[in-house]
């Protein structure tokens, strides 16, 4: 790597030295996981450039590239598997400079990377449109990030993740294939070659995401006597196929101390639903729970605003900010991303449930998955040692709930991307020096590696 060169090919480009300002930039939400803070803790690039515009990316690309520079993306770093993280060193390629919303058509946005998602809707709603999904990290995480880093979120009860056919409807990418990179514009399934790739295939410089009619929506809370009667309702909420959902998430009692500004609002001792639902279904959704043997215990459209403003939205009570909420009260807490697969969801759950208990309090997603109702669980747990940890995970799958694993920084052990020989054969061609996000990618250095478990994103040749 020669960083003396790169500079000067790049000196056009806004970059940042500071040692402790690279280091900052050098992390992203790894420390979610203590198997991962520590392996990862020392990781840090020599430096990080912010091009302003797609020429200024491509110039700082294909300089890399000449000098044989590693590097990682950037969008803002919420990844929590130490995605973003520049194992080889070299260069962070910050995108938070290329954040404008390109264009709003009707049913899609064009966007540069690094635009926040939160301000993406911002543009579309007064279009009367909105995102499909985004993950609970709404207000700070990158389209691009989401996209090559993320799986889906709030959304996914009704539009499924983003791994399924018709959530990306376009990518625009550049490859570290010469001084000049080549471009390529990718749709259909051939976004599979660099969606949830972590940019070890190409670095993401516009995306076209298709949207949604905006509508209002409403938090709820309802809360039940027991876990069974919590995840029943769960279930039956996301599969009713009327109710127009944002998110549905099912938590057991021991949840509700950490989600501080709710807890109010929470029984003692009680499992609770939280659901974000359209206003005009809201009542619907609350006769559904009551008919379940719950109690509706917080509705936003009939608080006093006063009140509504000291909550935040419940999709930052969802997904990882559960976990983030609790670590934040008990910095023991680590968690698990579990598939309960059909049939017979509530039974995995309950078996989990009784086999873990305190230990891991649990905690699930309701998601569309292949056409039908699927369940996330994102239990919290508490940790004690690394082979606890690994234990509780083989229990998981000895029940038949395969673990995608939040505690490893490669593609192929997080059970998310599995590079098929054509996945390979693809960053072959785009990244021959193989200096995109070095070290994430097993088959760049190990193509026969077998994980021997179910991945999330289909491979390329299914
Ligand atoms: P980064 O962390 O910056 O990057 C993610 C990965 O993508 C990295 O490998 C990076 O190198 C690569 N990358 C970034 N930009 C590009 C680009 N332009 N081209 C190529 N590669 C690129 N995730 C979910 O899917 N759903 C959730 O609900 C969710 N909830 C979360 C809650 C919390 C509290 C936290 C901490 C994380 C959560 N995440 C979730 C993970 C993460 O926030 C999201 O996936 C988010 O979309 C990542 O966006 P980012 O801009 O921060 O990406």
């Amino acid at each position: 790597m020669d960083l003396a060169a790169l500079k000067i090919d790049i000196a056009e480009v806004p970059t940042e030295e500071n040692p402790q300002l690279v280091l900052q930039k050098s992390r992203d939400f790894y420390w979610y996981s203590p198997v991962l803070k520590r392996q990862l803790d020392s990781v840090k690039a020599d430096i990080v450039a912010r091009p302003r515009n797609e020429d200024e990316l491509l110039l700082v690309v294909g300089a890399c590239f000449k000098n044989e520079v590693p590097l990682t993306v950037r969008g803002s770093g919420t990844g929590n598997y130490g995605q973003a993280m520049p194992l080889a060193g070299g260069l962070v390629l910050d995108l938070c400079n290329m954040n404008r919303v390109i264009e709003v058509k009707n049913g899609t946005v064009v966007a540069e990377p690094g635009a926040i998602l939160a301000d993406i809707d911002k543009v579309t709603r007064p279009t009367g449109q909105e995102l499909r999904m985004f993950p609970s990290t709404y207000h700070t995480a990158s389209i691009g990030g989401f996209i090559a880093g993320g799986s889906g979120g709030v959304g996914s009860v009704r539009w499924g993740g983003l791994r399924d056919v018709g959530n990306i409807v376009r990518v625009k990418m550049a490859a570290m294939d010469g001084s000049i990179p080549t471009v390529l514009d990718l749709s259909g399934r051939d976004i599979n070659r660099v969606s949830h790739a972590y940019g070890t295939t190409g670095v993401i410089t516009e995306v076209e995401m298709p949207l949604a009619p905006a509508v209002e929506w409403v938090d709820l809370i309802t809360a039940f006597p027991t876990l069974e009667a919590a995840v029943h309702h769960g279930e039956a909420l996301a599969a009713a196929d009327g109710l127009l959902l944002k998110n549905v998430a099912v938590m057991d009692a021991a949840i509700a101390p950490y989600l501080r500004r709710h807890k109010p609002y929470l029984p003692d001792g009680e499992a609770f639903v939280v659901t974000i639902a359209a206003s005009f279904a809201a009542g619907d959704v609350a006769a559904l729970g009551k008919r379940a043997g719950g109690r509706v215990v917080l509705r936003t459209d009939t608080l006093e605003a006063e009140a509504r403003s000291r909550l935040p939205p419940a999709f930052e009570l969802s997904w990882n900010h559960t976990t983030l909420r609790a670590l934040r009260m008990d910095p023991d807490i680590t968690y698990l991303q579990v598939l309960y697969p059909q049939p017979g969801i509530a039974g995995k759950v309950l078996k989990m449930s009784a086999l873990l208990g305190e230990e891991a309090p649990t905690h699930l997603e309701f998601v569309r998955f292949d056409g039908a109702v699927g369940c996330f669980g994102l239990p919290l747990v508490r940790f004690t040692t690394e082979e606890r940890l690994d234990e509780i995970i083989a229990l998981h799958e000895d029940n038949g709930c395969p673990i995608f694993n939040p505690h490893r920084y490669t593609l192929e052990e997080g059970g998310m991307k599995q590079t098929d020989p054509l996945q390979l054969g693809f960053k072959r061609r785009s990244d021959p020096k193989g200096l995109l996000n070095p070290g994430k990618m097993i088959a760049w250095d190990d193509p026969d590696f077998d994980y021997g478990r179910p991945y999330l994103f289909p491979s390329l040749s299914a």
